[in-house]
């Protein structure tokens, strides 16, 4: 594949936001775009109207036999398994197939704009990723802050002048669709089970994982690893170039690889140990030891990027947080409200709790996912004062909590609110972590967490 597509046969396939801006750089191109969706044209809407009006050939539902052996080109996005039959076809007949992710950079390193650094994991990407493009702004540079996450990076490839920095948030099936694909910092924050509805097991997710590693230049890049990881410090062997590490506890897994450096929590912050650096983390968005392992790879990608100790503390300082991550969202009589709607899995909710020391009313519920509640029931032992269930879960979580907490089944958010406001005293905490998918009750888990912030903004 060349970065010359001018007049050159580009099929797009998968018409999600990613897709579309494939298709929108590969027009500015001059590419022959051919685009593909299962999805009917109604159901595509004003996307498939656009793409018509610019002279892209749009094919909705299967996919011809032969259309994508006769391209020069095949572009997936991410959310289309790359395993599809006629996938596989075109690869056989020599048709280069890659991700969105590799088109822009492709078009990224042609334009010089190679300083990306690439984040990927199974949890804390999307706070990472835009902790670090805090930082990377901090410091002065124009950065580009996207991927998996908010803007897909074909955007950035559209204007590659624009930008001084790229942080770009990688899943794991983003990762599957590269071939060339050089950050100079790759990290990895975590890995446990998931996705294993894509993946025949767990080795494969991590091999996916891995791939960040596969380009990058010992001359020139690095990797940033989560050392209390075992699995992943197993990918890290696969790192050619310095692995700097980040730690809670300072002890390494066994047989982990050499660090060439490592990042150190300590009291009230962390402690970059190479350079002797000391970072304070006050911020109440970073709150709870996963936020200190997102904040520790987030300046570890950031210092070793070239950006100054003091911007990087600046940042820390700033960083707003994203939303429905443990977001602060009032202070009301005494009594904090936080809104974790993404916490739509138990261990999200083990994190949350953690991040908290006590005195917590804890409003949870939703569509369950079939896995037992009795590890959160057990984080919040001695810190659950009271629990506030709604939604179809409701009484699994109340037997769960049965002999540890208060239960009080309000069946709504609206009623649940109402309750922890007669409730909550001063100094005490009201987390909304529903440890459940959202769908039985909203639209999704944002449409939750804005619900829950009106609600509260309402008290
Ligand atoms: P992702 O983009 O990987 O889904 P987010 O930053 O959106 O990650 O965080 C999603 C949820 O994962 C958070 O609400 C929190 O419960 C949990 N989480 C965040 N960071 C970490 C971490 N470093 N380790 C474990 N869990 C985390």
């Amino acid at each position: 594949m060349s970065t010359s597509l001018s007049g050159r046969k580009v099929a797009v396939f998968g018409l999600a936001k990613s897709g579309v801006a494939a298709l929108r750089l590969l027009l500015q191109h001059g590419a022959k775009v051919t685009a593909l969706d299962a999805r009917s044209e109604d159901a595509l809407g004003d996307v498939a109207k656009e793409l018509q009006a610019k002279g892209v050939t749009l094919v909705t539902g299967a996919t011809p036999p032969g259309l994508l052996t006769r391209q020069d080109l095949v572009v997936v996005s991410p959310g289309v398994p790359l395993s599809l039959p006629e996938l596989e076809a075109a690869r056989t007949a020599g048709v280069p197939v890659c991700g969105e992710i590799e088109l822009a950079w492709r078009f990224l390193e042609y334009a010089g704009a190679t300083r990306l650094l690439g984040i990927t994991g199974t949890n804390g990407k999307s706070t990472t990723t835009a902790l670090t493009g805090e930082l990377y702004a901090k410091g002065g540079q124009r950065t580009f802050v996207g991927g998996n996450l908010g803007r897909p990076l074909a955007e950035a490839a559209v204007s590659p002048g624009d930008w001084d920095a790229l942080v770009v948030e990688l899943s794991s099936f983003q990762l599957e669709g590269i071939h060339t694909l050089r950050p100079l910092g790759a990290a990895i924050l975590n890995l446990t089970p998931d996705h294993l509805d894509r993946y025949a097991d767990q080795g494969e997710y991590g091999a996916a994982k891995a791939r960040i590693f596969m380009n990058q230049d010992a001359g020139r890049d690095f990797a940033v690893v989560n050392a209390d990881d075992a699995a992943v410090m197993t990918l890290a062997a696969s790192a050619r170039v310095p692995v700097y590490g980040f730690s809670l506890t300072g002890r390494p897994v066994v047989d982990a690889p050499k660090l060439a450096g490592l990042a150190l929590a300590q009291d009230g912050g962390f402690r970059l140990e190479f350079a002797g650096e000391d970072f304070t983390l006050t911020n109440r968005a970073l709150r709870g030891a996963h936020n200190a392992q997102n904040a520790m790879a987030a300046a570890l990608l950031a210092r070793l990027g070239g950006i100054s100790r003091d911007a990087v503390q600046a940042g820390l300082d700033s960083y707003p947080g994203l939303p429905h991550r443990l977001e602060s969202v009032r202070v009301l009589d005494g009594v904090e409200w936080v809104n974790d709607s993404k916490a739509t899995n138990v261990d999200s909710v083990l994190v949350a709790l953690r991040a908290f020391a006590g005195d917590v009313w804890l409003i949870a519920g939703g569509k369950g996912k079939g896995a037992p509640y009795a590890p959160m029931v057990e984080a919040g032992q001695g810190k659950v004062k009271g629990v506030l269930t709604m939604g179809q879960d409701a009484d699994a979580l109340a037997r769960a909590y049965a002999n540890e907490a208060p239960v009080h089944a309000c069946g709504t958010l609206d009623a649940a609110v109402a309750k922890a406001r007669g409730l909550a005293k001063a100094g005490d905490t009201v987390l909304l972590s529903p440890a459940c998918a959202s769908y039985d009750q909203f639209k999704n888990f944002e449409d939750r967490g804005d619900t829950f912030k009106r609600l509260v903004g309402a008290l």
